[in-house]
Formats: C-alpha cells, structure tokens, sequence
C-alpha cells in the first residue's frame, strides 16, 4: 500500500506545519496504520505497537490515535457495538464506510456518496452532516446474496471485522 518513508516524510511535514511534532509513539501508531491493509481497532494498533515499539504504552497509544485524528492524519469510523476503527487518511479526505451486519465486513464508500443527502439536510433541517464520522449498516453484496438465511451474527469475533478479503 503505502511506502512508509514517503508517509512519514509527509506526515512529519504536516505536523510540522501545524506546529507539531514526529514523537515516537506517533511514528510508532503511523508504522502500525501504514502497515496494515484494513480497518484496525484499537487494541489493534495497541498490538502493533508493542511488537514493533513496545516502550511505548497503551495510554500513550489511543492518545496519539486522538491526537492524529483531531490533525486530520487518521481517520476514525464508529461501528456497530460500540466498536471503533482506525486507519490513515487517504490523499484524498476522510472517506464512508458501509459495515455488514451480517458478517462485520467493513467496505470503503467515496466521500461525496452522500453529498446531496447533506446538502438537502443542511438545506431542510439546518442540519450539518458528517457522513463519514458512522458507518453506515446493512448487507454486503455476499450476505445478501445468501437467499433466506436471516441469521445475524450479534457479536462480532474481533477478526472478522477487515471484511471478506483481509486475513492475519
Ligand atoms: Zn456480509
Ligand atoms: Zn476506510
């Protein structure tokens, strides 16, 4: 996916521009989010992080997992259950998320999907949505595709939330 150095070439550039700075448990959670091909939880990035840079705490991490969502760097997506998910803002902005509730998997939508919705909310009910702060929620195209079996899946195994194609 993403060649590391250049990430943290520009990522560093950014925080520098907002007068911040690189700090190893940011390097540390960068490294983790630009390694992994999907959606991390938390305690994701907290084992991530203790394998590549075990100095740094779990305290540490989810404050820096704030710190660079609050910069713009990472993105975060609320799930169903209470669940979270992280991962580096793309070039292009924070994009949607659809999330199955069948089976957890996670699909990256564009960013404008829902810009008429917005602008009509805003324009009607004063209303400022952002569609990108929730996932939305219903079947992927696999679930649905099952015909007649209504059976939900109510809590998630935590490996099944990366979608059909991601595997440990
Ligand atoms: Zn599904
Ligand atoms: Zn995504």
């Amino acid at each position: 996916m993403n060649d590391g150095t250049v990430l943290m070439d520009s990522v560093a550039a950014l925080l520098r521009s907002k007068g911040e700075r690189m700090t190893a448990p940011r390097r540390a959670v960068l490294t983790a989010l630009s390694n992994a091909t999907g959606h991390l939880s938390m305690e994701e990035v907290v084992t991530a992080v203790a394998e590549s840079a075990p100095s740094v705490h779990r305290a540490s991490v989810y404050r820096t997992l704030v710190a660079l969502s609050d910069l713009g760097v990472v993105q975060h997506v609320h799930l169903g259950h209470g669940a979270t998910a992280y991962h580096l803002t793309g070039a292009e902005g924070p994009h949607l998320h659809a999330q199955c509730r069948r089976c957890g998997a996670i699909q990256d939508l564009p960013n404008d999907l829902l810009s008429e919705v917005a602008r009509r909310m805003g324009a009607a009910h004063g209303f400022e949505l952002d569609a990108t702060h929730v996932a939305l929620s219903g079947l992927c195209a696999e679930c649905a595709a099952i015909d007649g079996d209504d059976h939900i899946v109510d809590e998630l195994p935590t490996d099944h939330r990366h979608g059909h194609h991601h595997s440990h």
